[in-house]
């Protein structure tokens, strides 16, 4: 079970609040997406949940374990959460194999371990390249390989396809949702992008200005906004 429980966090910069009390759970294996505007404070809050950003007020508990609270901050590499940033952020002087096996203890990066991630994401046959090589879309396959080697409790996604092509972005989106799921993997994605959040899915937390404005399924948030500003915004006029 690796259920996620993100509980009234508030979180601030230098005083000034941003998350103003968000409160969700992502059931184990699901994979829900956190839609909001640029600035409602999607990037802190997977911050605060990797533990790169200590709330001031609330809890975050994962796998039925206390990653951040009142008395508790868990290390990042102590949480057994994988981390798929916005721009990959590979290491551009490691080849393929190199950068997924980057994400498994020393002992067991030449292990078989390795080529089963590179089957898992679709790579085997481009281990000997360097970054520089590949397709953006090949690029987040290398990044979601590196952040499930070592078999995470959880995975969370930053905007991950905003910087690809549109043309390439449904096909990377299918990949992604599949290798996700075909590993029961819990996986938050942050977006602006409702058609990125509603097609991926199986739930769709809406975020405006730091608090939750919705939480349900896609097609219960697409036609059961619950605001008029959820439906501008989920329905892209916004
Ligand atoms: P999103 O990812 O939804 O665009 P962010 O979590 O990045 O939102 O930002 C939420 C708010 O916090 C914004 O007003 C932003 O300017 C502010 N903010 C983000 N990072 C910092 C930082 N390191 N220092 C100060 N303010 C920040
Ligand atoms: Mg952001």
């Amino acid at each position: 079970m690796s259920e996620l429980q993100v509980r009234k966090i508030v979180a601030a910069y230098d005083g000034s609040p941003v998350l103003h009390g968000v409160s969700f759970v992502v059931p184990s294996g699901a994979f829900a997406a956190v839609l909001g505007p640029s600035g409602s404070g999607k990037s802190t809050l997977l911050r605060v949940i990797a533990g790169l950003h200590r709330p001031l007020e609330g809890a975050i508990v994962a796998a039925g374990r206390v990653l951040a609270g009142p008395r508790v901050d868990v290390p990042p590499q102590r949480r057994r959460i994988g981390l798929v940033p916005q721009d990959a952020a590979l290491f551009p002087h490691l080849d393929v194999r190199a950068n997924i096996a980057y994400g498994l203890p020393r002992r067991e990066r030449d292990s078989a371990r390795v080529s089963e991630l590179l089957d898992l994401v679709g790579l085997r046959g481009l281990e000997h390249r360097m970054p520089g090589e590949l397709s953006g879309g090949q690029r987040h396959r290398v990044a979601l390989g590196r952040a499930l080697a070592p078999e995470p409790n959880l995975v969370l996604l930053d905007e991950p396809f905003s910087a690809l092509d549109a043309s390439l972005r449904g096909e990377v989106r299918a990949q992604v949702s599949q290798v996700l799921r075909s590993t029961r993997t819990t996986a938050v994605l942050v977006t602006h992008d409702q058609d990125e959040a509603l097609s991926m899915a199986d739930r769709v937390i809406v975020l405006a200005d730091g608090r939750l404005e919705q939480d349900g399924s896609p097609s219960e948030v697409y036609s059961q906004p619950r605001s008029p500003w959820v439906a501008r915004f989920v329905g892209g006029a916004v």
